[in-house]
């Protein structure tokens, strides 16, 4: 096997919480993470060596600053021996969307060049390079399509997801820096316990597999949603209008600055994407858990 075509997911922050800070400014969070099946296409073609990635999309830096770039250092360093690559990256996901485009991207480098070399490096390894890559790259790694995610988002656990659910993406044509955002966030978190909010957030997830929207509504949240509103108002506009139009479910996703319904069937998902595409006239992505 000397090439490997890859699927590349992107995921919606069903809920998170930001619980405090680390000594090294990172913060402390909870997030409800669900891979949605809006994807990049990757193809891994070896060659004798370095790598070379080709993406047209002009948001995607070629260099060495693109995710996949660091992710192949780091394998480099655990393997000097290590072949090099062509990667082929078709950029679908939105970036800098809050939707983990890039990190994605980076786990399914990972995953892709264990295969195609057929690496020896076990899934606790792994975990521990994606963890440095950034706090994202754990979720995609596990494959899984929902879990918790704590610490600073990259220590998972897997949560069933027993009901295929529809989302609707409303994604802006201005992206919002991450570090933007959480430099805004009020220093003053209020003092949460970790287990109870866990529970209450597994509670969410029978709700939303059960259908019951309204009642996953009042429990689950976005505490990045206000600094990302006072960065740019559009989106508080855009979920208010979501409101508006009876959407029983409707958050900011990481960051922002996409937002995303929730809908327990494709029919009402189209529905509600025709009506607020009318509305706002911006872009708006159907897809489902994946
Ligand atoms: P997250 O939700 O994990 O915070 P995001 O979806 O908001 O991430 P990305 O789409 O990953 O953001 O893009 C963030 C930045 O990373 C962009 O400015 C982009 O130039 C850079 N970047 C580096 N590598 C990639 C990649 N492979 N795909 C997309 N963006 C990349």
């Amino acid at each position: 096997m000397n090439s490997l075509s890859l699927r590349s997911p992107a995921k919606v922050n069903l809920d998170l919480r930001i619980l405090g800070r680390y000594p090294d400014g990172y913060h402390r969070l909870l997030t409800l993470f669900h891979r949605i099946s809006v994807c990049d296409s990757l193809r891994l073609v070896a060659r004798r060596e370095a790598l070379v990635i080709h993406c047209r999309h002009p948001a995607v830096p070629c260099d060495e600053r693109n995710i996949m770039a660091k992710a192949y250092r780091l394998l480099k360093k655990c393997f000097p021996e290590l072949p090099g690559v062509d990667v082929y990256l078709k950029k679908v996901i939105p970036v800098a969307a809050g939707l983990g485009g890039g990190s994605g991207n980076a786990a399914a480098f990972l995953l892709g060049m264990k295969k195609l070399f057929r690496l020896k490096i076990n899934r606790s390894e792994l975990m521990k390079l994606g963890g440095r890559l950034g706090a994202d790259v754990p979720f995609f790694l596990t494959e899984t399509t929902q879990a918790l995610g704590t610490c600073r988002g990259d220590k998972i656990k897997s949560l069933q997801c027993h009901a295929k659910k529809w989302f609707v993406l409303i994604v802006s044509d201005r992206g919002l820096s991450t570090s933007d955002v959480y430099r805004k966030l009020s220093r003053h978190l209020p003092a949460v316990s970790l287990t109870k909010l866990e529970r209450t957030v597994r509670i969410a997830t029978h709700f939303l597999d059960s259908g019951m929207l309204v009642e996953a509504d009042k429990i689950l949240k976005n505490d990045l949603e206000k600094p990302a509103f006072q960065l740019q108002p559009a989106i508080q506009n855009t979920v208010r209008k979501a409101v508006d139009l009876g959407v029983p479910l409707v958050r900011m996703s990481g960051s922002g600055p996409t937002v995303f319904a929730v809908f327990p069937s494709l029919k009402e998902a189209r529905a509600f994407a025709r009506r607020i595409k009318h509305a706002l006239k911006q872009k708006v992505i159907v897809c489902h858990s994946y």
